[in-house]
């Protein structure tokens, strides 16, 4: 048996294990490959990633708190996971760790076009936000940063580039990704976020990273005023594609996998 697993703390609620096992299933490996989530505290990450391999583990996905620790303690880095300084992706082979990071491609691939030569508004600082602004300035978008906390946007755009504002004016963005938690504990976004539920109209597009079992009150703002969606979930399902064609080398049954995610 091949061995999967995605490796956070808290992690039950987790939709990857149902994502890729109906992947697995879909492309015919379910009894030669499985996928769990397993939970793992801060400091035991580095022993129970270091005991994978010799379990049977030909892989791992990494989420919230991890994704800076497994980098470190990779022997190998894909150039994208050495630049945003986070992993999501492990894979053991031939008596080595890999790290790569597939959250940043993850986000273009769930995009309706490409981000290249438009302006965009990246809300947050933190994890996701550095994969993403990575990504957009990598495409060649103008990107601008706004954060609760000003300086690490600042401190942010320093390192991956993009511009810091403080007050930024929605209107004037084609692509606007909430990056933050906020609404992931049931708060009003636009109580905590520089916008407002008339900020959005046609031609623009609207990410929030943040997911649940409902549309986010921002995505079901965007979607009234005439932009186009797209939530967090459809960007786990386009980078746990990526995981899976890393491991697998084939190409990933995305219906199937978007499918399971949103069951
Ligand atoms: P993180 O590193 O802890 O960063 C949290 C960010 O959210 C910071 O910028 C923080 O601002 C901001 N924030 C938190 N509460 C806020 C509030 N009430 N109002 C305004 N800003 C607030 O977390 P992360 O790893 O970047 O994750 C952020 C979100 O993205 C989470 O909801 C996570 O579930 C989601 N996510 C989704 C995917 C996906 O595939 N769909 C992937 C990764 C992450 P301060 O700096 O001011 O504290």
């Amino acid at each position: 048996m091949k061995r999967l697993a995605v490796l956070g703390h808290p992690v039950a609620h987790s939709r990857s294990p149902a994502m890729q096992n109906a992947a697995l299933e879909e492309l015919g490996l379910a009894g030669e490959w499985a996928y769990e989530a397993i939970d793992v505290a801060p400091d035991e990450l580095e022993r129970r990633v270091r005991a994978m391999p010799g379990e049977g583990f030909v892989g791992a996905n990494v989420t919230v708190p991890h994704k800076g620790a497994a980098l470190a303690l990779a022997d190998t880095l894909s150039e994208t996971a050495r630049e945003i300084g986070a992993a999501n992706t492990l894979s053991f082979a031939a008596g080595e760790i890999r790290a790569e990071n597939t959250d940043a491609q993850g986000l273009l691939d769930a995009l309706p076009e490409s981000p290249r030569g438009k302006r965009a508004l990246v809300l947050g600082a933190g994890g996701a936000a550095r994969a993403v602004v990575w990504a957009l300035v990598r495409e060649g978008a103008a990107v601008d940063v706004w954060n609760r906390t000003a300086s690490r946007a600042q401190a942010l755009c320093a390192e991956l580039g993009g511009t810091p504002v403080e007050t930024p004016e929605p209107r004037a963005y084609a692509l606007i990704v909430n990056s933050t938690s906020a609404g992931l504990a049931g708060e009003d976004p636009f109580a905590e976020l520089p916008l407002d539920r008339g900020d959005f109209g046609a031609g623009q597009v609207v990410v929030d990273l943040v997911y649940g079992d409902a549309p986010s009150s921002l995505l079901a703002a965007a979607e009234t005023s005439g932009a186009a969606a797209v939530d967090g979930i459809e960007v786990l399902v386009r980078q746990g594609a990526l995981s899976l064609a890393i491991w697998t080398g084939l190409e990933p049954p995305l219906g199937t996998m978007r499918a399971a995610a949103r069951r």
